[in-house]
């Protein structure tokens, strides 16, 4: 049999590290595409050129000048712009100063309009003569870029340049879906076709859900681990897409993500006071002491530090926390250090946990990426009791840097994390099941009893940096994907009027 041929895909993502990130998602952006690459296929990336998107800095140049873009009933100019991901990864940056030249990347009132103007330019960059560039693939990656496998199916179904390409649609957190009203159809060109319909969802005839429409019309989905393509099936993860996510579950997979093991790699980050590996695994000694330091907290070898870094938001279980640290405090003489931005309401809890707790609790109230690897590599235990997981990028860059993960038994955490036996000497972090707020004490209570066990908590360490979660494997099921989404390609007349059909709204457009 032939061996398959290279592929050319456009990687769409809101945000790519190094340019832009709040959280996972550009993790994965700036890292899957590059061992894509390296499998070689001629994947290419796009994303908009936000304000914190130094043009210099980054060495990007105009590649094609402005172009009218459809947005709404009129037209807005944007440019491309080209940079390189690692050593040769193609980048367009869509220009577009009213939308993009701004502080943040999002929460802003248009946020709906700004990323379908995005999506919109990167579909009319491709037939650019500048680019010169025709995808077999567009890989959408969560709410930000899923009106793309629509358009395919609508705006764009008779043009022969566009037909012939199969889409896949990533959801990386099925719990922001990017809902709007019924004038972002006018806004995106396709108030005509009006609301999807699907039996027993009602409320899909009501709002715009764009992720739900990404799921609705992309050739495959995937979600970002095994167990959280299970999970979002259930009313209890599917965060009430879950019939539509049913029904299309013959093209539903699971990939895991993986991590940037060079960026993510303890023997040469910048950020450690004493880099590190399996063989000099002594030397990590002095970042803990460098972080204990740093974050004002008791110097003490043997005080085991928890650490975690995440969005504070009720996804990441931190609600947990505020009912057993008092218990803990007394009982334990943990210390805990976290990193971490988000509501309001943990942001007070963390401070006056910080102020009752001086000396064993610190808390930074801020996105700090340097001191987050510090974090990484210092603590002895990582803590992510989260709700919900999707995948978790945390617990994996914890392992790799010698922290052992603490975790909800839950996606992505429970497809990376194996519960601690000390009976058979299996598993790779400590891990509870119900999201109970003793679960996670009695978890943490395991984890600090073991620490005291030297020589057992260092074969931990070692078998925790050995595992393999580089992007090598899960690269090459997401090449099978793109392929598999060539052969799945609906054809374009088949949605959406199909057996759901298309309803549009009951007041004149
Ligand atoms: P999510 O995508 O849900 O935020 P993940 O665990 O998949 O969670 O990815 C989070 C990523 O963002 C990790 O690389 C983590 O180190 C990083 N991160 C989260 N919060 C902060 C912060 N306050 N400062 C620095 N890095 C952070």
């Amino acid at each position: 049999m032939a061996a398959n041929p290279p592929l050319k895909v456009l990687f769409l993502s809101a945000e790519v590290v190094p340019f832009a990130k709040t959280g996972g998602l550009a993790d994965v952006a700036g890292s899957l595409p590059k061992a894509i690459r390296a499998l070689g296929h001629d994947i290419r990336v796009c994303m908009p050129r936000y304000g914190c998107v130094d043009r210099e800095r980054f060495g990007l140049q105009e590649i094609v000048p402005p172009f009218d873009v459809p947005v709404d009933k009129g037209r807005e100019p944007a440019s491309i712009w080209q940079g390189t991901l690692g050593k040769d990864v193609p980048v367009y940056f869509v220009d577009c100063p009213r939308f993009f030249d701004r502080d943040g990347i999002y929460m802003y009132p248009d946020d709906a309009e700004r990323f379908i103007f995005f999506c919109r330019a990167a579909m009319e960059m491709l037939r650019r003569p500048e680019l010169n560039w025709q995808p077999d693939i567009i890989h959408c990656n969560d709410w930000h870029t899923a009106i793309i496998p629509n358009w395919l199916h609508t705006i764009y179904k008779d043009d022969p340049f566009y037909s012939g390409i199969a889409s896949v649609y990533t959801i990386h957190n099925l719990a922001y879906q990017g809902i709007f009203g019924y004038r972002v159809l006018e806004v995106a060109g396709i108030d005509k076709y009006g609301f999807i319909y699907h039996p027993g969802m009602a409320d899909l005839g009501e709002v715009v859900d764009l992720m739900a429409r990404g799921i609705y019309f992309a050739d495959v989905i995937n979600t970002v681990s095994e167990r959280y393509a299970q999970e979002i099936l259930t009313p209890e993860f599917g965060e009430r897409l879950d019939p539509l996510l049913r029904d299309r579950r013959d093209r539903l997979f699971g990939i895991l993500n993986g991590i940037d093991n060079e960026v993510m790699n303890p023997a040469t980050d910048p950020h450690l006071c004493a880099n590190f590996d399996a063989n000099s695994l002594d030397r990590r000694a002095a970042n803990k002491e460098a972080l204990q330091c740093e974050a004002g907290l008791a110097v003490s070898p043997n005080a085991p530090l928890v650490g975690a870094i995440s969005r504070l938001t009720d996804q990441k279980g931190f609600d947990l926390i505020s009912r057993v640290i008092d218990p803990l405090m007394c009982y334990t003489d943990m210390q805990f250090v976290l990193l971490g931005t988000g509501d309001r309401n943990y942001h007070d809890m963390f401070t006056a946990l910080a102020q009752r707790y001086p000396q064993r609790v610190a808390v930074f109230l801020t996105f700090n990426a340097p001191l987050a690897q510090r974090i990484y590599g210092g603590s002895d235990i990582f803590l992510m009791p989260s709700r919900f997981e999707p995948c978790g990028l945390g617990q994996m860059i914890a392992m790799r840097y010698g922290s052992v993960p603490v975790v909800r038994a839950t996606g992505g955490l429970a497809d990376t994390v194996q519960d601690y036996d000390p009976r058979t000497d299996r598993g790779n972090g400590f891990t509870f099941e119900a999201y109970d707020s003793m679960a996670l004490f009695a978890a943490l209570v395991r984890a600090f009893e073991t620490y005291k066990h030297t020589s057992v908590w260092r074969r931990l360490m070692l078998r925790c940096m050995a595992e393999d979660f580089s992007w090598a494997r899960s690269a090459k099921k997401y090449v099978e994907l793109y392929y598999r989404a060539i052969s799945a390609r609906t054809p374009r007349e088949a949605r959406p009027f199909d057996q759901y059909g298309v309803t549009r709204p009951d007041r004149e457009a």
